[in-house]
Formats: structure tokens, sequence, C-alpha cells
């Protein structure tokens, strides 16, 4: 059942979360033991300039090896060209490190907070939007800057939501998670709390009865959103993770990025969207691909990502259309919809429908 390199392991190992985080796949001699390593890119790999990499067995073993083109392979597995970085990219491209307010807290909008809890993450994506920092060793942040981080949030009453992200916050030790959650909900001006994580799709194993306990509604609900870019990243073991979770009370929402040559054609992104439903996952966000360095050939336009959305809405169930945001550099996220509207006169609306159609509409209102 379980693939290549790894027959010959228990399957008590195989479904033993930690097993799996030691037994992530870093160089380029283990990385070559289930994908094809060109030589330019084990010169790169070997060279150890670019950003970690680390591939646990289980995502390693849905992913084709020989395909290169295989669009999870593509996410994980580092390529040469991640060594040319264009003029417009950025090591922080969302402005992040400008924004910090307190330890592990960026605070960009005006209720709500990214509270970056830990820079670990279960397998490393190769277009991070923080690959800044994520992996740099600092590991999950220590009880002083945790103190600080929650004091800043129980200080500051305009806060109504916290988005925990990193890294990989699932990834921290389930009493250390409890505990933030545990404060974080007895703050009373916060009205949620949410949680961003790749963890169910890279490592289901994590999520088990303790976690889920963990991660129990308080007084306040937990939405958790997990980023899934491809219907194949969705295989049984990540379908019973997620049943878990929703079982246990928690609302899932989905995050996706869109990416060349992974899900950047309308049949993709429909069964991803579709998939991810059926997972009692509801799609939340498709985010472009911030111009993170070296990310290029991952990349499409901004123009390409809204052709996709024009054949998406009206053809797809509205749950499988998630908002399409760019996020700007400081600025925040915009939301980007295709035009569906020609033109707006006092007694009019001239618009568009999903099958191309020109119809109109009244404007005033009496
Ligand atoms: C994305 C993000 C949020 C959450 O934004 P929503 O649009 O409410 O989902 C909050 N803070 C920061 C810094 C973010 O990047
Ligand atoms: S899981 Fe998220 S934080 Fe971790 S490497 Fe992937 S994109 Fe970055």
């Amino acid at each position: 059942m379980i693939p290549g390199p790894w027959r010959d392991v228990a399957a008590a190992d195989w479904q033993d979360w930690r097993w799996q985080l030691r037994h992530r796949l870093r160089t380029a001699d283990e990385l070559a033991q289930h994908f094809v390593i060109t030589p330019e890119l084990r010169h790169f790999l070997d060279a150890g300039h670019g950003f970690e990499v680390a591939v646990t067995p289980f995502f390693a073993s849905l992913c084709r090896p020989f395909d290169p083109t295989c669009p999870l392979t593509r996410q994980v597995l580092p390529e040469v060209a991640e060594a040319i970085v264009r003029s417009f990219e950025r090591a922080d491209p969302l402005g992040e490190d400008r924004h910090r307010a307190a330890p592990g807290i960026v605070h960009k909008y005006p209720d709500r907070v990214l509270f970056l809890v830990t820079d670990t993450c279960a397998t490393y994506c190769r277009y991070c939007t923080r690959a800044r920092w994520v992996a740099a060793g600092a590991e999950s942040l220590g009880s002083a800057e945790l103190d600080a981080g929650i004091d800043y949030i129980a200080r500051t009453p305009a806060i109504r939501d916290v988005l925990i992200s990193g890294g990989d916050p699932l990834l921290l030790a389930t009493p250390k998670l409890a505990a933030i959650l545990d404060r974080l909900a007895a703050i009373p001006h916060l009205r949620f709390i949410r949680l961003g994580t790749r963890v169910p799709v890279f490592l289901p194993q994590r999520i088990d009865a303790e976690l889920v306990h963990a991660l129990r509604p308080r007084r306040i609900p937990l939405f958790v959103n997990v980023h899934c870019n491809h219907f194949a990243e969705l295989s049984a073991p990540v379908r019973d993770a997620l049943a878990l979770l929703a079982d246990g009370g928690i609302s899932l929402g989905g995050q996706t990025v869109l990416l060349r040559g992974v899900n950047d054609a309308m049949p993709v992104l429909q069964e991803t969207f579709y998939a991810l439903l059926s997972a009692r996952v509801r799609p939340y966000y498709l985010f472009h691909c911030d111009p993170i360095r070296g990310s290029a050939h991952l990349r499409t336009s901004v123009d390409a990502g809204l052709e996709l959305m024009r054949q998406l809405i009206g053809h797809t169930s509205g749950m499988a259309v998630p908002k399409y945001v760019i996020d700007l550099e400081g600025g925040g996220k915009v939301p980007l919809w295709p035009d569906f509207v020609e033109q707006i006169d006092r007694a009019t609306v001239h618009v568009t429908n999903f099958r191309g159609e020109h119809w109109q509409y009244v404007n005033h209102a009496d």
C-alpha cells in the first residue's frame, strides 16, 4: 500500500505523526529516494542557498515520482528556477515586518490581527509568502513573547478576531496550543478565533482525538482554514482528518493559492473547490501567488486569475466560488471580481450575466 522507499515501514510508524516528521525528505539524497533529482537540482540543493526543503513521507507518497508536472510535486520539490529573482519580487511581499505590533502580531486591519506563533511547517511550500521567516530556526514563540502577543490583543479592544498562523500552529505541542486558545477565548472583546493550517494535508496523522479536543469551541467559536491547492491533496487520510475536525465542532474554511501548472485551469480549480466542499471545507480565499523571491515559475498573471473566476462564477455552485484576492505590499488584501457591470445610468444598470448576455436592470428605487 505504501509506495517505493517506504514499502517496509510498519503501519504504526507510518501513522505516527512524529515518525513522519522525523523522516521528512530534506537533502538531495533523501529526496532522490522518491523523486527524480537532476544533476542541476542536486547542485542547487547541495549549495543550500534556497528556502528550506522538507517533505513528509506521507505527502511525498502522493506525488508522482517520475512526473515533474505532477501538481503535488511542483508545490514541494525545489526547482533550479528558484534561483531566478525578478526585480519586483520581495522577501517580504506583504510588508508584514513593518506591521509588527508586538511579538508575533501583525496588525494591518482595524479589527483583526495575525498571530504568528511558530516558524515550523510539516512540509515547505516552494511559493511560501513567509519564506523569509518560516524555517528560520526560531521555532515557536517563547513564553515571554507569547505573553506579550496575547497581552497586546487583550489591551486592544478594537480587535474582534485573531488569526493564529505561522508556520503551522498545529505543529505546536498540544498543551501549548490549548493554553493559547484558552487565553484568547477568555479575552472578552474577541468574537471568534481563526487558525490557518496545512497540517491536515501534509500530515493528517497529526489530527487525533487529543488535538481535536484541544481545538474544541470555547466561549467563542474556532474557524480552521485549511490550505489546499489541488483535489489530489484530498486523499482518504486527509478527508478522514477533516471529518474528525468537523465532527469536533470546528468550522472549516479553505484557502487556495493560484499556482501555474498546479491549479490554473478551470476544471482543476472547480474540482478542487467541489472536493473541498465534499470534505466539509467551504472555500474562502483564492490567493494570487505573492511575488516572493524566486517564485515566477509558479505564478500566473492576475488577468489569468480573473479569467478563471469568470469561468467559475455562475457555472459553478456559489458555495464553490471563493474570493480571489491580491495582497498588496503593506496595503492589505484587495478582492478582485470580474466586471459584470457595463455601465450605470440614473435609470438603468447595464450588466453582463455569466453567459455573456447583455441585460438591463432598473436603477432607481421608487
Ligand atoms: C489576511 C489577513 C487577515 C485576515 O483577513 P480577512 O480578510 O479578514 O480574512 C488579517 N490580518 C492580516 C495581516 C492578514 O494578512
Ligand atoms: S504551510 Fe503555509 S507557512 Fe508553511 S511553507 Fe506552506 S505556505 Fe508557508
